[in-house]
């Protein structure tokens, strides 16, 4: 494909060349004929029976978790130098964090042994110390690389590396200069060792077009990314430190990992140096003419890097984002950076992506708040995942969205913890694999369960230990862990139950080791003579379970109980001196199970997503962007059932009556709350109102600049940029595993 020494044409049809494959000798060109086909039971007729019997030997044939293979497979031949083993390359255009190329061993008539990229054949990268060259008109990258190789296992002098497809090696020398003898099938790379010595250093030439715009790596006139894409030789997608000196166009700016060391511009190319010494597995670099804003906020540096955003909307940037960095700071470890970067770029594309001292995102027009990206300099860089086998660190990257949420300084904490639990939702996708075996080759299941149920288990390990139990197991793992080795969860189960002094295994047992999530019932539920009984039922697969309680009263009081039910220990049974007129089991809905759809609380988000819109004349920008694609209404209905209404007291008469319903004390341009005060021109209120007789409308005023982080708040009052300060959010009080006594 990219490969000029491995570009075979086959124009004869698949059974032409099947029926001319004489047994003992299949060309390579019929592996890439069926490749290129997907034809997974042809291939399977070309392994080992016990190849041919796994099921996941050809299972990445389907896609990766990313998108990868879109572009479709090849299959090349590559032949160990030295020795003339052979393998079978099967290449496709990769994305990083996805599947890597397969290698098989290849006996020239069928596929003897997989050779998975985590297999390291005994030797790893210990670091790199990098140059880089662009010629950006021809949307080319070259590289010259000094390699630190270790030997980590006797017995074998050659091995396999490995880069994306699109750089051709075309040198490898060693430290006396001299020629190392290699051959390259894709981008996987068969070389030899040293015979002598475990450490060794190589030169390594190599070069290509990059032009994955928006799927990986991209050169143009216009913006240079190495993002998404290997630009560098691993081996078992192992972390390591490195350097890099990179020679990019005049005037454009340059974005690099770690620490820039230094910088010097002429009229021909800038030449900038960085310093990444936290070892990772993936690596990430930018140039172009971007506009750029630098803030120092606390002891770091924050900068911001877009072509679309104005010079006030960097600054925001950089101040929304050092909280973010402060946060992580205090709760995990010290940020191990002196400068964090957000880079704006349209040749990203959708999404972002993690470079631990700086991420980039895809072209956004708006500053906005992200704890998820900057989580990832824990999860994935100082503590690396090579996600080859799970994708453990997404579930955390995601959890500590939440955790941000929930227990950033900012507003009201114990309304501002309310609004930010997620909700925990069983997805028919959980039922595929476990969390514990989310790899790449199921396709994007991987991000369900990664991204999905494993941040959702952690929000019930929170519930479960505490969270500041939680934060010490994770300081604890973190400490403890020996830089720059590749993580997976049992590595954290060890932290919990070190940092709790119990063996928590049943929980991971339960929600990581096994596919699938509870389908729970409540029966039997009565109150007599000052105890609650009942008994938990699953459709399926029991779960130990601690559920929350909610007990109403009827006087309107409230209490939250817990009870546990488990596999052998269904019915529970809890002292409850009065009369309850409600229980409602997990009313904050934490508990991952199967929810039914009566039981979602009302929250400002969704019931503005389904309610006409009236909009006050006078105040024609406050909430501009909140709801916008709610039907838009010309004047307000007498009946304000389902409609949304923004404006103010002052000019629409009906939100006198709302707003104190509401709580909200509006004077000109200030709301005041609970005695918080804002002020409308720079911050907002948006609150669901009942009408009665089970009628509800929503009122909103103000105007947040940026976008409004309501979480699942029935009412909330929001900061200049959109950030909570106050609210009230509702437990589940009706539908699904609600009942009146
Ligand atoms: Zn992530």
């Amino acid at each position: 494909m990219r490969c000029r020494r491995h570009v075979y044409f086959c124009a004869m049809p698949l059974t032409l060349v099947a029926a001319l494959v004489i047994p003992g000798n299949v060309p390579i060109p019929v592996l890439d004929a069926l490749a290129q086909k997907k034809d997974q039971a042809a291939l399977s007729a070309l392994c080992t029976t016990e190849l041919a019997q796994n099921s996941k030997t050809l299972r990445f044939l389907s896609g990766g978790s990313y998108g990868e293979g879109k572009f479709g497979w090849h299959v090349f031949r590559l032949t160990e130098p030295g020795t003339g083993v052979q393998y079978a390359v099967f290449s496709t255009p990769l994305t990083c964090e996805d599947l890597g190329e397969q290698v098989f061993k290849w006996d020239g008539s069928r596929m003897t042994a997989a050779v998975p990229e985590d297999e390291s054949l005994g030797f790893k990268v210990v670091r790199h110390d990098m140059q880089a060259f662009f010629t950006t008109s021809q949307k080319r990258a070259s590289f010259i690389d000094q390699v630190a190789f270790e030997r980590t296992h006797a017995g074998r002098d050659t091995f396999l590396f490995r880069l994306s497809p699109h750089y051709r090696v075309s040198s490898i020398q060693n430290e006396r200069g001299q020629a190392v003898p290699f051959d390259q099938a894709g981008g996987v790379v068969a070389t030899r060792a040293p015979r002598v010595g475990n450490r060794f250093s190589y030169l390594v030439r190599y070069a290509g077009v990059v032009d994955l715009y928006q799927y990986a790596g991209s050169v143009s006139s216009s913006e240079i990314i190495l993002a998404q894409d290997y630009w560098y030789p691993t081996i078992a997608r192992g972390a390591a430190p490195y350097s890099l000196i990179a020679h990019t166009p005049p005037g454009w700016a340059v974005i690099g990992q770690g620490a820039r060391v230094s910088q010097r511009s002429s009229a021909k190319e800038v030449v900038t140096s960085f310093r990444m010494d936290l070892p990772t597995v993936y690596y990430s670099f930018s140039s172009g003419p971007f506009k750029h804003a630098s803030d120092r906020i606390g002891p770091w540096t924050f900068s911001t890097w877009s072509k679309e955003l104005s010079r006030d909307q960097l600054h925001a940037e950089n101040i929304l984002q050092s909280d973010v960095i402060a946060f992580y700071n205090e709760k995990y470890s010290a940020y191990p950076f002196k400068e964090w970067g957000t880079l704006l770029s349209k040749p990203y594309g959708a999404g972002a992506l993690e470079a631990y001292s700086y991420a980039t995102y895809g072209a956004a027009q708006q500053p906005f708040q992200d704890p998820h990206e900057p989580s990832h300099t824990w999860w994935g860089g100082i503590l690396p995942n090579s996600y080859l086998h799970s994708q453990w660190n997404e579930s955390f990257a995601v959890f500590s969205e939440g955790l941000f949420a929930r227990e950033r300084p900012l507003g009201n904490p114990s309304e501002r913890r309310r609004a930010f639990i997620r909700d925990a939702e069983g997805l028919s996708a959980f039922n595929t694999a476990s969390v514990a075996e989310g790899s790449p080759d199921l396709g994007p299941v991987t991000g369900a369960l990664g991204y999905g149920k494993g941040s959702l288990v952690l929000q019930m390990l929170e519930q479960e230990i505490g969270t500041a139990k939680l934060l010490e197991a994770i300081r604890l793992w973190i400490a403890g862990h020996p830089k720059g080795d590749l993580v997976e969860w049992p590595s954290f189960e060890g932290a919990v139950n070190h940092a709790t002094g119990k063996s928590y295994k049943w929980f991971f047992d339960q929600w990581l080791r096994q596919p699938g999530f509870p389908d729970l019932g409540i029966d039997n539920l009565k109150w007599q003579d000052g105890v609650l009984t009942g008994s938990a039922r699953f459709n399926g697969t029991a779960y130990r379970l601690t559920l929350e309680v909610l007990l109403q009263y009827s006087d309107g009081r409230r209490e939250l109980r817990n009870v546990v039910v488990g596999p052998g220990a269904l019915s529970f049974s809890l002292k409850v001196p009065y009369h309850p007129v409600l229980a409602s089991f997990d009313p904050w809905r934490r508990v991952l199970r199967r929810y039914e759809p009566d039981e979602q609380p009302v929250n400002v988000t969704s019931f503005v997503m389904g309610a006409r819109r009236y909009n006050d004349a006078a105040h024609v920008h406050w909430l501009e962007n909140f709801g916008s694609s709610a039907q838009k209404i010309p004047s307000l209905p007498s009946n304000l059932d389902g409609v949304f209404i923004v404006g103010s007291p002052q000019t629409t008469p009906a939100m006198r009556l709302l707003c104190k319903k509401a709580g909200f004390d509006v004077r000109g341009n200030t709301l005041t709350y609970k005695g918080a005060t804002i002020d409308l021109r720079s911050g907002s209120a948006i609150a669901v109102v009942d009408l009665g007789q089970g009628k509800q409308c929503a009122i909103g005023l103000g105007r947040s600049k940026y976008f409004y982080e309501t979480g699942r708040a029935r009412l909330c009052l929001l900061d200049g940029y959109g950030r909570f300060l106050r609210g009230i959010s509702e437990p589940k009080t009706r539908g699904y595993l609600t009942f009146s006594l």
